[in-house]
């Protein structure tokens, strides 16, 4: 009964949620998605600790990014340092 009572409130079940909180942590579902799952988390232990462990790859994936982009800002610099320098390229 419970369950149809959520149903019909549109909580989401943990199943549901999970099959959605990667985009939810990446901001890709739509605002009504969004909300219920974050009524869901804030009830549910297990979906709330998806939620970090996710949250914590994400960042340490967005870490990893940054790091590549500071190594093509370098390769830029050092191209930009070679204009420069180097005769035979620009002018
Ligand atoms: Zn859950």
């Amino acid at each position: 009964m419970r369950r149809l009572l959520d149903r019909l409130r549109g909580t989401m079940s943990c199943g549901d949620v999970l099959k959605v909180i990667q985009s939810y942590i990446d901001g890709e579902i739509n605002a009504t998605t969004a909300r219920r799952v974050a009524a869901h988390l804030e009830q549910c232990d297990p979906c709330a600790d998806e939620e970090y462990i996710y949250g914590q790859i994400k960042a340490s994936l967005a870490r990893r990014r940054h790091k590549v982009d500071m190594d093509v800002l370098d390769q830029l610099m050092s191209f930009g340092e070679r204009l420069k320098t180097d005769p035979n390229l620009g002018d």
